[in-house]
């Protein structure tokens, strides 16, 4: 007999944040009033969503350690996301981000490091080989690379994320 409950998912796209799902003006976006999610993103994840894969950010978020703003500017940032996000049919699965940066200490979660995509793939059961990083940035697709994620789609920063929503659906297995 086959079991009542629906198999998790075991693919995801992992998603760097800055530049990707929202405007970067190259420092740091530091408040709420300042998040502007980019054009296509929503309607992107949409399909992804509706496609079986789990959606999952992984951003650094150093200004925390420079002072620049607090852990609630960031949770703040990241309830109103949630909701857009829901509101659209591509919920978030899950949010890391890491607080730290060189100038004040070092952290293995700071992307190129990979603990946080490491922790998402365990926390979801994932398979890395069903994953996909995007990020505008090489540290992005290093963090994913160290965690055994392969697949890996750098971006052009702020370009629309529609542009390459057929990577994962043409490539998946
Ligand atoms: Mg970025």
């Amino acid at each position: 007999m086959s079991s009542p409950f629906p198999t998790p998912s075991r693919a995801a796209i992992l998603l760097d944040r800055d530049g990707v799902i929202n405007h970067d003006p190259g420092d740091y976006t530091t408040c709420l009033e300042e998040f502007q999610i980019l054009p296509t993103v929503l309607a992107t994840l949409q399909t992804w969503k509706k496609a079986g894969f789990k959606l999952i950010l992984i951003t650094n978020q150093g200004g925390i350690a420079k002072g620049r703003y607090d852990h609630d500017a960031v949770d703040r940032i990241h309830a109103h996301l949630k909701e857009c996000c829901s509101d659209a049919g591509a919920a978030l699965d899950d949010i890391f981000y890491s607080p730290h940066h060189p100038d004040f200490g070092q952290s293995l979660s700071r992307k190129p490091g990979s603990l946080m995509v490491e922790r998402a793939l365990a926390r979801h059961g994932l398979d890395p080989d069903r994953c996909w990083m995007f990020g505008d940035k090489a540290r992005d697709i290093d963090c994913a690379l160290g965690a055994g994620v392969k697949n890996g789609v750098l971006i052009e920063p702020n370009a629309p994320l529609s542009q390459y929503v057929q990577v994962p659906l043409a490539n998946r297995r």
